[in-house]
């Protein structure tokens, strides 16, 4: 697999160095060279998730790795299923949420560790992030086990919530987590200063196993095709996608299912208040307003990081950009959907509520609407109990860790004790 520097083209490398490497020159993305056109598409939705993943990612990657060695990749990081449910007449949910952490981050972080675990070469890795909750989990629980890379998750002590501490600070093994005796923005600072420090970051080998790594969006590719698979054949021709957008990694994603060649008319890009990209597609400019904090929180974004990509695709393909639909939500929109959505029978949490609200506002008649719900109703346990007036109970992968106890070290904000502690 060749890919290229969005920003500077001429640095091009391949998927063993992407993956390392995260980001090129500049702070740019890496994008492949080419996508190929799959024209068995429906042979591929006839197969099982692990084995129609593996042939989608093969495609993708072509045979710089080897395809046995793939398939064990794909089987090691999607153990949980991705499925299909009706909501509606013509709408329906595919719900991500299935995986050890509750959200479909669990998708494209699972297929990181393992992508990085076979292409790292020899020596060292130490993953180093801070969390403020829920990258931490999704890392911690991607690379738990992994042979040869430590993990190394900061976050602010008495700062996030029991729950999502009982999550990943129960683990142990190669997951080493520290309570830092300050906010999340010391962490960043921690980790930043970390990376800063050439002779540290050789020594152990850090890797930051960031949320840009194209890994991440290959794999979530496959979700896409996992939704088409579960469809009834007559429901595929005029689908319809929603995507909950925050750094808009997952609709990247979903374009580039398109490109392989997946049948889907339509993307829409839903938004909460943080709403760049729909301002942008209705009058050309863009124009992020500061951050605002909603109940969506996972995509409290203002300045998409995938945004280059999408461009990227849109021109590549010859799509115009306003095939694109693109709208936002409103708080208090989000929480009547919530309670609409609930009266027909699906209980859903705030992310999935915006994506479901502007699908069925663009939908026209004829089309088939799925929309992507990105996490467990029980993540945003205190908005969906408060907005539905219910009790949720707890699932059983977060009762699991609740019960075990908490691993984490603890510590002062201080590099120098940050240092000592990485290089022991
Ligand atoms: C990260 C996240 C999103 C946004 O996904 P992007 O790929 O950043 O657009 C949506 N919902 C949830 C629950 C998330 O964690």
């Amino acid at each position: 697999m060749n890919l290229y520097n969005i920003k500077h083209p001429e640095e091009q490398v391949n998927f063993a160095q992407a993956v390392r490497q995260g980001l090129g020159k500049d702070q740019g993305l890496f994008f492949p060279q080419n996508i190929p056109h799959l024209s068995n598409i429906d042979e591929l939705l006839a197969l099982p998730l692990v084995e129609r993943s593996q042939k989608i990612l093969g495609a993708l990657i072509g045979d710089e790795i080897p395809q046995a060695q793939l398939e064990q990749m794909v089987r090691n990081a999607f153990t949980f299923p991705a499925p299909v449910v009706q909501v509606e007449d013509n709408i329906y949910a595919l719900e991500l949420f299935h995986g050890p952490t509750l959200a479909f981050k669990d998708f494209g972080g699972r297929f990181m560790a393992q992508a990085l675990a076979t292409v790292r070469g020899d020596g060292k890795i130490t993953i180093l992030t801070a969390t403020s909750g829920d990258t931490g989990a999704a890392v911690a629980h991607a690379f738990y086990g992994l042979e040869n890379i430590e993990v190394v998750i900061l976050y602010p002590k008495g700062k996030i919530s029991p729950l999502q501490e009982k999550l990943f600070c129960t683990l142990g093994g190669n997951i080493r987590t520290v309570a830092i005796n300050a906010d999340f923005d010391a962490c960043q600072a921690l980790v930043k200063q970390a990376f800063d420090d050439a002779e540290l970051r050789q020594a152990i080998g850090l890797n930051s196993a960031n949320s840009i790594n194209i890994s991440r969006l290959l794999a979530q590719v496959c979700y896409y095709f996992e939704a088409a698979a579960q469809l009834p054949k007559e429901k595929r021709d005029n689908l319809v996608v929603s995507v909950p957008s925050g750094n808009f990694g997952n609709l990247t994603a979903g374009l580039i299912a398109k490109t392989l060649g997946l049948p889907i008319k339509r993307f829409i890009a839903a938004t909460n208040a943080n709403d760049t990209v729909p301002r942008y597609l209705h009058s050309g400019n863009w124009s992020p307003n500061a951050t605002v904090a909603t109940l969506s929180n996972a995509m409290d974004v203002s300045r998409p990081n995938n945004w280059p990509r999408v461009e990227e695709l849109f021109k590549r393909n010859s799509w115009a950009l306003n095939e694109l639909h693109s709208a936002a939500l409103s708080d208090a929109q989000t929480e009547d959907t919530l309670r609409a959505m609930n009266q027909l029978g699906y209980l859903c949490e705030p992310h999935g509520a915006v994506a479901y609200e502007v699908l069925k506002q663009d939908l026209l008649a004829g089309e088939t609407g799925l929309f992507l719900c990105t996490a467990h109703p029980a993540k945003f346990k205190e908005s969906v109990e408060r907005i539905l007036d219910v009790t949720l109970p707890l699932p059983e992968a977060l009762d699991k860790h609740n019960k075990l106890p908490l691993l984490s070290d603890e510590m002062d904000n201080d590099f120098a004790q940050l240092r000592a502690y990485l290089l022991k």
